[in-house]
């Protein structure tokens, strides 16, 4: 559970964000194609995806923007390993090319969770997106697209990434304790 005053150390400032997400959106505009829809993991991906979309745009990209929600680990800082399907893309995916965008892999159960019904959906060509990996954690094989930052394992907050709902509005990424 949350603790009153957690211990929070910053990792990645505002700025250092900012630069990432900008070469993420160079990477990403020259190798998807024109017509991309994104589709954005709630809720811990909110926030760089309002960043990511807007860098995109002005690179002159016009990416079609829609959410699914899934729901992994619960309230612990420890992966349930169940992944659920709490909300579903309500976009027709059929033939379309679909970047895939999260916040954090880890074990990368949820990812290819997302990819798989993604697929199912209908998509022709999936690329993934993270903002966060932690490649020592991995159980599911899983090779990114696109990749922010890379950490060990340490648990982040901040930037979108809560803890028992609380710190997603940092602007900041940092470790707590
Ligand atoms: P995976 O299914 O890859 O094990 O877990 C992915 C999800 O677990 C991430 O999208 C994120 O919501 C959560 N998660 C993984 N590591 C962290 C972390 O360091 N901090 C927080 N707050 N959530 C994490
Ligand atoms: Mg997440």
């Amino acid at each position: 559970m949350r603790k009153a005053k957690d211990k929070i150390t910053k990792l990645f400032d505002e700025r250092e964000i900012a630069i990432r997400v900008e070469e993420l959106a160079r990477a990403i505009a020259d190798r998807l194609p024109s017509d991309f829809v994104i589709v954005g993991l709630l809720v811990g991906s909110f926030v760089f995806v309002a960043d990511l979309v807007r860098a995109l745009q002005r690179l002159g990209c016009d990416p079609v923007v829609e959410f699914m929600r899934l729901s992994s680990y619960g309230r612990g800082r420890v992966s349930s390993r169940n992944v659920r399907l709490l909300a579903e893309p309500n976009l027709d995916l059929g033939g379309r090319a679909v970047l895939l965008v999260d916040d954090i892999v880890d074990t990368g159960r949820t990812i290819d969770y997302a990819c798989g019904l993604l697929r199912n959906k209908g998509a022709s060509n999936i690329f993934t997106c993270a903002l966060v990996d932690k490649p020592s954690r991995r159980e599911v094989a899983m090779d990114l697209d696109f990749v922010g930052f890379t950490i060990p394992n340490v648990f982040i907050v901040g930037y979108g990434i809560d803890y028992a709902h609380a710190y997603r509005h940092l602007p900041f990424i940092g470790v707590i304790e």
